[in-house]
């Protein structure tokens, strides 16, 4: 098959998330399988292009119809460690993708809307007509849309497209004014509320329901999150909508890219092990604790990595960073927040804390500091408010670090609990815990702790069933693969 992604993020060019690492793994696992797959991405200044090989201009004069006129783009081309991407960079007075960070504009919708538009735009121009266009989260939702209303009479259709949500929290709303910028006009067809108007304001556009609407399929990252948006109030008012499109939308789990995250070659960390030379995970420890200053003790680490945003349950991090330092524990935590005043909160939090020695804060973003915390630490810590899939269980399962996590989303698919499983024990990988609240948590924790403590055979050996899991993405590849081929014979 030939399959062109567009995408807001790729790791480890432009990662925010685990948007970018699902972009990355699954484009992997298509090739590794035969397939051509194309990625489409923004150029942001902010790219990391010391991960992008032969980068060179591919188009430089990308006309693309906008607001009544055009703005000019050039399309540069690159190999990122294998991928074949192409970014486009606009040149306007907007400077939409040079803002110095991917989001976190007041003229997000805009931009993205010009995004895809662009590289549809792009696809028309260089002849690109792959089978399957697939498109991620809200920021590429509008594809569909200008893909069928527009672009299909042009040349394009023939292609068909899949949507996946990686975060419902996130729709994508906007004035009615994108439809005149885009070309689609008509706001009382497209702005009605059985199309794309908004359900909670009038006059206002939502991406994603143009995407449930107009792709061919739909899918989010886990099974049982594609049952609590549609039962739940998880779905952020796109219940009904998912109701109505249920034939064609499913939950996928995601998968994790097995040559990047890998213990056993992992170039970001010192010591290399996998579940047999399980003790060589102990030198990262040892590691992990000398780069943080933290006191060298026989005490286990706790560690948190991640966005800092209220949909990971902050409050509760927060109050496990408190109970570990009470319950002679130390404890880590590597996140950025969503918003200025989360990230000062933890930035206060850290000066708080500055001369213990059994925790340590870093506010901000770092991958290769990531990497040592999977690899050394004994647990990872989710209470997530929900959580669509969660890549950072499953990362922390690699590096045989035990998931400590509440059973929602994605997390409920992946992690079964050591004292309560249905799963028979040898299948068993973490800690999990219903409810939300500080008692649920402590109750997790007192049990995990409990363990590595009194039976640290056992919680070895939990480490190690972690391990043997297999998460990676040969399991969804397939799903995605017959996604893929359903559509595109539509
Ligand atoms: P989400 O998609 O909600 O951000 P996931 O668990 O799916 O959460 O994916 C998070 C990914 O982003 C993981 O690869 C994680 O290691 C990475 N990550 C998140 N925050 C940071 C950070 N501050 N520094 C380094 N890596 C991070």
């Amino acid at each position: 098959m030939y399959i062109v992604m567009i995408a807001s993020e790729c790791a480890p060019v432009a990662k925010v998330g685990g948007l970018a690492d699902v972009v990355f793994g699954l484009a992997r696992e298509m090739e590794l399988r035969g397939h051509a797959v194309e990625i489409i991405l923004p150029c942001y200044d902010s790219l990391r292009k010391e991960h992008v090989w032969g980068m060179h201009v591919c188009w430089s004069d990308l006309w693309v119809p906008w607001d009544g006129g055009a703005i000019r783009c050039t399309v540069w081309f690159g190999f990122v460690h294998g991928r074949r991407c192409f970014f486009v960079e606009p040149h306007s007075y907007q400077s939409y993708f040079s803002r110095g960070s991917c989001y976190g504009f007041w003229d997000d919708p805009e931009r993205f809307a010009f995004f895809s538009k662009a590289a549809l735009e792009f696809m028309l121009k260089a002849g690109k007509r792959p089978q399957v266009i697939h498109t991620h989260d809200w920021q590429t939702a509008l594809v569909p849309v200008l893909l069928y209303e527009i672009y299909a009479a042009a040349g394009l259709g023939e292609q068909r497209v899949c949507h996946t949500m990686h975060n419902f929290a996130h729709q994508g709303i906007a004035g009615h004014h994108v439809l005149q910028a885009t070309g689609l006009h008509r706001p009382e067809y497209h702005g009605h509320p059985d199309r794309m108007g908004d359900g909670l304001s009038h006059h206002t556009l939502n991406y994603t329901k143009g995407a449930l609407l107009y792709a061919n399929f739909i899918t989010t990252v886990s099974p049982n999150h594609a049952w609590e948006v549609r039962f739940t109030d998880m779905g952020c008012g796109l219940g009904h909508s998912l109701h109505q499109h249920q034939a064609k939308f499913g939950g996928v789990l995601n998968g994790l890219d097995y040559e990047m995250w890998n213990p056993h070659i992992d170039p970001l960390i010192p010591f290399h092990f996998d579940d047999e030379g399980f003790d060589h995970k102990a030198g990262n420890t040892r590691v992990l604790r000398q780069r943080l200053g933290l006191e060298d003790a026989q005490r286990p680490i706790l560690a948190y990595v991640g966005r800092l945003d209220t949909q990971k349950g902050l409050h509760l991090i927060r109050h496990a960073l408190f109970y570990a330092l009470a319950h002679d524990a130390q404890f880590v935590l590597l996140g950025s927040g969503s918003t200025h005043g989360i990230n000062e909160d933890f930035w206060h939090l850290k000066r708080t804390l500055h001369d213990n020695r059994d925790c340590h804060l870093i506010v901000g973003y770092d991958e290769e500091m990531a990497h040592l915390i999977y690899a050394g630490a004994d647990m990872l810590l989710m209470p997530s408010l929900f959580e669509p899939c969660g890549l950072t269980q499953m990362i922390a399962m690699r590096y045989g670090t035990v998931p400590v996590v509440r059973a929602v989303g994605g997390l409920k698919d992946t992690v079964f609990d050591w004292d309560f499983s249905d799963l028979p024990r040898e299948l068993r990988n973490g800690f999990v815990f219903e409810h939300p609240d500080q008692a649920g948590f402590e109750s997790a924790l007192d049990r995990a702790l409990g363990l590595w403590r009194h039976e640290p055979e056992l919680f070895r050996q939990l480490a190690v069933q972690g391990m043997n899991y297999d998460y990676s993405w040969r399991h969804p590849g397939d799903h995605y693969l017959r996604i893929f081929e359903f559509i595109a014979h539509k």
